[in-house]
């Protein structure tokens, strides 16, 4: 069934803002994220908020989503810093979703009183994985208690949109350690909940690991058993699955993500943010020595969604879109891609555009074509991939 809440074309700009320190890496990331550079969170949030007066001239923001990195290494005063200053360069919709990412060993009962009274109104957990040695491999600096404790703070703070992050498909990883994450992490009630296949991204320890023959490679096959696994669980639970990686209770999709699947325009501030906004696509240059200078100066106007932080920027051709519009939004399980708004959008038909390709994985069962939209088969989710490369 399509939620109705679910959102369709809206003129509404969403905000990511890049954090990009943490307080140790993971062994698997490949985020453009730093430590040790904690001493530098002062100027950056400076340089952030005049990324944002550049940025920002009154358009009307529906959900900000601060990312990173580790957004929770802020104070809450930091938070009510760039809150106020998007604030007065946006115009926020009251009902606006905002949106942390957070260590759980950061979260205490004060820190997320004062980040609910800042304005703060979801948060989303890296729990990762339940099982101790897991989290070890993983080098998270946090245990299994501080997850509990952190969910249980911050539903006592008043977050009551609260999502949780597991990873599955990892070396030494079983089907009997995944199923004890998924019901460790049912038994804490989110709202949300986001499974990622772990991926090994060069210049990671993981993957050093695995090429020097340290872990064996994660196992294909065992990760699809485990995705399948997963979404029987979940739906015990009451979840419904809306895009390929996550899951939530009805009324809780993430609206900030949702414009990522929707192609819809999204601001990225921050170093390495990405954006797509006034029919371009950009990034923020990676460095945040670099970014802290090149905000620090700046006093320019500049046309949005451009900042002296911009790096690279290309303009997002009509079929460039249309591609981006299928392969994300087929992302999106139940919902699809809605042949009639696609038509209003591109004002062609997806079937003209693309009937021959999709017929083939029609008949391979990978897809299914209504009337109304065109939609991944279950089986499709797992290839979605393979299918995603032909529309590009
Ligand atoms: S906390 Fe998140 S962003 Fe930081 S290193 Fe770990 S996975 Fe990457």
């Amino acid at each position: 069934m399509i939620h109705c809440n679910m959102p369709s074309i809206s003129d509404s700009l969403s905000l990511y803002l890049h954090i990009p320190f943490c307080a140790a890496k993971c062994s698997y990331c490949a985020f453009n994220t730093y430590i040790h550079l904690e001493h530098l969170i002062d100027d950056f949030v400076k340089a952030m908020k005049r990324e944002i007066e550049i940025v920002g001239a009154g358009q009307g923001v529906g959900t900000i989503f601060f990312g990173g990195g580790t957004p929770s290494l802020l104070s809450p005063e930091q938070f009510v810093t760039l809150l106020e200053a998007i604030n007065r360069s946006f115009a926020v919709q009251p009902d606006a979703e905002i949106s942390l990412e957070a260590n759980p060993n950061d979260l205490n009962r004060d820190y997320l009183t004062a980040l609910r009274r800042a304005g703060l109104n979801r948060i989303s957990i890296g729990m990762q994985t339940a099982n101790a040695n897991e989290l070890k491999l993983f080098s998270r600096r946090h245990d299994n208690d501080a997850v509990a404790k952190a969910v249980s703070a911050a539903a006592g703070a008043g977050f009551d949109n609260i999502n949780l992050d597991l990873i599955y498909g990892f070396p030494h990883q079983t089907m009997d350690s995944w199923e004890t994450s998924l019901q460790q992490m049912l038994l804490l009630k989110p709202e949300h909940i986001s499974l990622y296949a772990l991926g090994l991204e060069p210049g990671t320890a993981m993957n050093a690991w695995v090429e020097g023959g340290r872990l064996p490679a994660p196992d294909d096959d065992l990760a699809a058993d485990m995705y399948e696994r997963a979404s029987e669980v979940l739906a015990e639970h009451g979840f419904e699955q809306y895009e390929i990686s996550n899951w939530s209770l009805p009324g809780r999709e993430c609206r900030h993500n949702l414009q990522y699947w929707l192609n819809l325009p999204y601001a990225g501030l921050g170093p390495g943010a990405h954006g797509f906004a006034n029919g371009v696509r950009y990034s923020v240059l990676l460095s945040p020595q670099k970014y802290i200078r090149a905000l620090r100066e700046a006093t320019d106007a500049y046309p949005f969604p451009y900042s002296p932080a911009t790096e690279n920027a290309t303009i997002v051709s009509r079929d460039a879109e249309i591609s981006e519009t299928l392969i994300m939004g087929l992302r999106l399980t139940q919902r699809g891609i809605p042949r009639l708004e696609f038509a209003r959008r591109f004002g062609v038909d997806l079937l003209d555009l693309h009937g021959g390709t999709l017929q083939r994985y029609v008949d391979y069962g990978l897809l299914n074509v209504s009337d109304e939209r065109v939609r991944l088969t279950e089986q499709g989710r797992l290839l979605s991939n393979m299918i995603f490369r032909e529309l590009v």
